[in-house]
């Protein structure tokens, strides 16, 4: 009997993989955690349901929330990331060769813990030399750290639960209070054919706090709809523009990272909704 795992994306669509084994299943204070070994992905790693990350197309989300603002920033020393405890956006900022220091803010430990256990070419990174590992609330984080950081990071699951606040007015400001006077923020702001209103939350809170409010997608096959959006807010430096011309990943390159800011039609109208006139 072949056994498959399905995220219902939608209430009317399910996103269904074939797996060989179940690799761990908890509840954690937060939220009901699975690891599964997939047939067509490999590992994948589910939060409440919902796929976080994959063996196979991790390295898309990865390098895409990172690699954009820093490689549009021209000293990215200190970088902060909120919720990312699968480790693969710490491990794309601590190999930035300008990047210092990556602090990660998860706010729950058995995230961390289950990276460790099954998804090493992620967790590699909580033991790098540059990288700082903490355990805590990430709404708390940010607004006890002023003018800290030149680049926040927000990788976080959609909100629910302790996600919701990440996606608030008040948390951008406090991000903006945390970043330094040419900082940047980018938060994963979900899929434009499904999540026209978490795009809407995160493009009109960023717009009250940054000058400039720009929208990136890129293509996630595990993800709903397979179209993935980041918000990105910037004190002084236009996001759409790369400072260094070669450095080239497994997805990303300058190339992709330009085109990455051409929004399809449906996607400016979302903006345009806003009043941002993109
Ligand atoms: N790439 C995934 C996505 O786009 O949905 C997100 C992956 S990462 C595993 C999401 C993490 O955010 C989870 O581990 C969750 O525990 C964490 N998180 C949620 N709310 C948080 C908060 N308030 N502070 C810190 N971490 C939080």
């Amino acid at each position: 009997m072949d056994l498959w795992i399905t995220e219902y994306q939608t209430p009317a669509l399910g996103f269904s993989c074939k797996i060989n084994s179940t690799l761990k299943v908890e509840q954690t204070p937060y939220q009901h955690l699975a690891v599964v070994d997939t047939q067509q992905f490999g590992r994948m790693l589910l939060l409440d349901g919902m796929v976080m990350t994959t063996d196979v197309d991790e390295y898309v989300y990865h390098e895409m929330i990172i690699n954009v603002a820093l490689n549009s920033h021209p000293n990215p020393e200190n970088v902060l990331i909120i919720g990312g405890g699968d480790g693969g956006a710490l491990r794309e900022a601590v190999r930035h060769p300008l990047v210092k220091k990556a602090t990660l803010v998860e706010i729950d430990a058995q995230v961390i813990e289950a990276s460790r256990e099954f998804f090493p070419q992620m967790s590699c990174a909580f033991e790098n030399p540059k990288a700082q590992v903490i355990v805590e609330d990430g709404v708390k984080y940010v607004k006890d750290h002023v003018d800290e950081f030149d680049i926040i990071v927000v990788d976080s699951t959609e909100p629910v639960g302790p996600a919701i606040a990440l996606f608030s007015s008040e948390f951008y400001k406090a991000c903006a209070g945390a970043l330094q006077e040419d900082g940047m923020l980018v938060v994963q702001s979900e899929s434009p054919f499904f999540n026209r209103n978490v795009i809407e939350m995160a493009y009109t809170g960023i717009s009250e706090h940054f000058p400039l409010a720009k929208l990136y997608l890129a293509s996630i096959p595990t993800y709903p709809s397979g179209l993935w959006s980041f918000t990105i807010g910037s004190k002084r430096y236009d996001p759409e523009c790369p400072l260094c011309a070669d450095y080239a990943l497994k997805y990303y390159n300058p190339e992709v990272h330009r085109a990455a800011f051409v929004l399809p039609e449906m996607t400016r109208e979302i903006l345009a909704g806003i009043g941002s006139g993109r």
